[in-house]
């Protein structure tokens, strides 16, 4: 998915759109991944019609070299691109609250509490990166270059490429990601989100 090339296509959902209810609500999960996601895959798709040797890089190469990028498509590409990388990331790490992924494992959960004292301390500041996010953003737990954990706040469709670091976790807060359910209390979002966000396995 985030590592596949032009054309672009939608990945499907890896549940149902109901699979996340009562905390992501159904028609979010339509409009989010069906309306939103898709544009962001047929605008980069168009975007880079005009240039057949970037079509043939996968999108983690066009977003982590964008000096590579022409001058007048830059922003269409990286915008759109990041949109379809962080999506793509996005949808893939969430799971229904009943399965037993919402909370790291091994050594995941050891880096964890090495890093930010306790899971529950990493989750607030996590919470509160993701609560401060000014206008359109994300939320975004990283690996560094350096083989750190990081928390990060990415600006509109910003991916933690930018800073050539591995994703972990992500929470998409712009308005379209809860709008439908939660209106502008984007902290209970939140808070529902942690139910369903999945932490994979992760090595360092
Ligand atoms: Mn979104």
């Amino acid at each position: 998915m985030p590592l596949n090339t032009y054309p672009y296509t939608l990945p499907p959902l890896p549940y149902a759109y109901n699979a996340l209810e009562p905390y992501i609500d159904t028609e979010t999960m339509r409009v989010h991944h069906d309306k939103h996601f898709q544009t962001y895959v047929d605008h980069l798709n168009k975007a880079l019609e005009p240039y057949p040797k970037l079509q043939k890089l996968t999108l983690e190469k066009l977003l982590s070299r964008s000096s590579i990028l022409p001058y007048d498509s830059y922003v269409a590409i990286m915008n759109n691109g990041g949109g379809v990388y962080n999506h793509g990331l996005f949808f893939q790490g969430l799971a229904p609250s009943s399965e037993d992924v919402h909370k790291p494992k091994g050594y995941f959960a050891a880096m964890i509490n090495k890093t930010f004292g306790s899971f529950e301390t990493f989750q607030k500041h996590f919470t509160e990166a993701a609560l401060g996010v000014f206008g359109s953003g994300w939320a975004c737990l990283a690996i560094t270059p350096a083989r750190r954990l990081k928390i990060l706040q990415l600006t509109d469709q910003e991916t933690a490429l930018s800073i050539n670091a591995k994703t972990i976790l992500l929470f998409d807060v712009w308005e379209h990601a809860y709008y439908l359910k939660y209106k502008n209390a984007r902290a209970e979002y939140i808070q529902a989100l942690w139910k369903v966000a999945k932490f994979p396995e992760v090595k360092f």
